[in-house]
């Protein structure tokens, strides 16, 4: 932190490292993920990065731009082509199907971590390598399914201190929605397609519901006033959206209708919905997600209803108002290297006597003096590291405290200190910790 160096080896762009303090949020964030989904009876899946290349063409969509630009597929050595996954979706029904779950007892309450891979241009929030925190139920084809993933969406982003967060809502209907509706989309675009670049041209006449993707504003402007799915809606769509609509509003979950909200991908049917967060800029949504009933048929399982929704990790946690919750932390100061075990024993019944805190050795053993320097290093950098000011204590073995059989105590916050014999230890710091 703050040495300058210039390094032979750098990261590769788009990827970041993650160091101490900052993970130390993703930890928690990551913990209370866990403990939101777990208790609603959700497991845990992994699944590996490597897969299929056909896997993703045939789910993600191959008109989509990550399936047609943004995938790292490699051959390996025995000419097999592979991708490292650019979503988790596709991987988790390959598994489902896979082991035998589809088949199995519904509904099938699914969660993952874990970082995915897309060759896009890196920007703020935006990179070649980052996390997604996503859900996927099986099973269920009513609005229940619609209602319990995105209360429990809810209850995590609250967990995380977001308060002001709501929905954005829509529907894509059914297979024959899209296909009617990205007709009567191409007619509609196409006298305003004038100015569209390759790519958006490319998409217009192949799969025009991309264009909502697009971010160059001359394709913004020609997609004012296009018609909108929910006029292509079926009927039983239409009553499901309509129920869906309902229950969110009884489990008291903020959503607002977004008619021209139709997603990166091209497995989603009936529900879409997206969270955006003004933090971000006005592009970028902290998660997405939907229902995609087709899916686990077309990749060679049952007919098989599904939901689910994916969290960006990374700009979660840029925006997210999450307080890690603060340690006490012990430094034990050793005077002299003779003094290292000793001062093991000490940070030994420390641990013992309060778990859950923070215990650490000055293994330099480089004198009282520096050890405070590192000491008091950690109390400036309380904030950031997660760390109880008030909490920040030094042990200090000195040549004193030796002869005596005693150890002394220092509070960084005030500098006071106290020196007590050796085996009252643990009471004092116990007391010294209630203050
Ligand atoms: P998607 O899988 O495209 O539906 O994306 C779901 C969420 O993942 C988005 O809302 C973003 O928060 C996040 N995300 C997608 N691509 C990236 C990226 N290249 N870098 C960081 N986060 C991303």
């Amino acid at each position: 932190m703050g040495v300058r160096v210039n390094p032979r080896f750098r990261s590769v762009k788009g990827t970041r490292d993650l160091l101490p303090p900052e993970s130390e949020r993703w930890n928690e964030a990551e913990r209370i993920a866990r403990e939101t989904f777990r208790s609603r009876g959700y497991g845990e899946i992994r699944t590996p990065v490597l897969e299929d290349t056909a896997l993703f063409a045939r789910s993600v969509g191959e008109t989509t731009d990550i399936v047609h630009k943004e995938m790292y597929t490699f051959s390996d050595r025995k000419g097999r082509s592979l991708t490292m996954r650019p979503e988790n979706t596709a991987g988790v029904v390959r598994s489902v199907i896979e082991n035998g779950l589809a088949a199995g007892p519904m509904p099938l309450r699914l969660y993952y971590l874990g970082a995915q891979f897309r060759y896009e241009r890196p920007q703020a929030g935006r990179y070649r390598e980052f996390s997604q925190i996503g859900v996927e139920l099986f099973g269920v084809s009513g609005p229940a399914a619609e209602a319990e993933v995105l209360e429990m969406l809810f209850d995590f982003l609250h967990a995380l201190g977001f308060r002001s967060l709501s929905v954005s809502l829509n529907s894509v209907g059914t297979a024959a929605t899209r296909a009617s509706f990205g007709e009567a989309l191409r007619t509609y675009v196409l006298p305003r397609a004038g100015s569209f670049g390759e790519d958006d041209r490319r998409k217009l006449a192949e799969n025009p519901l991309r264009l909502f993707d697009s971010k160059d504003p001359g394709v913004r402007a020609a997609l004012e006033g296009a018609p909108r799915t929910m006029d292509f809606l079926d009927e039983a769509s239409q009553r499901h959206h309509e129920e869906v609509r309902r229950m969110l509003a009884d489990a008291g979950i903020p959503f607002q209708d977004e008619p021209s909200l139709v997603r990166g991908l091209d497995y989603y049917t009936r529900t879409v919905f997206e969270v955006v967060s003004e933090d971000l800029g006005a592009q970028d949504a902290i998660l997405g997600g939907g229902r995609y009933d087709g899916l686990v048929e077309s990749l060679g399982g049952p007919s098989l209803a599904a939901i689910g929704f994916a969290i960006g990790e990374d700009r979660l946690l840029q925006v997210a108002p999450l307080a890690i919750p603060r340690r006490a932390c012990v430094v034990v100061l050793p005077q002299r290297s003779d003094d290292l075990p000793e001062a093991a024993r000490i940070a030994r019944e420390i641990r013992a006597a309060f778990p859950g805190g923070c215990v650490e050795v000055d293994l330099s053993a480089r004198g009282i003096k520096k050890g405070l320097a590192r000491a008091s290093v950690l109390f400036q950098e309380a904030d950031a590291r997660g760390l109880d000011r008030e909490g920040v204590l030094a042990v200090l073995i000195g040549e004193r405290e030796r002869a005596d059989g005693a150890v002394t105590v220092k509070r960084l916050a005030t500098g006071e200190q106290e020196t007590f014999p050796r085996s009252e230890l643990a009471r004092r710091l116990g007391a010294a910790r209630e203050r």
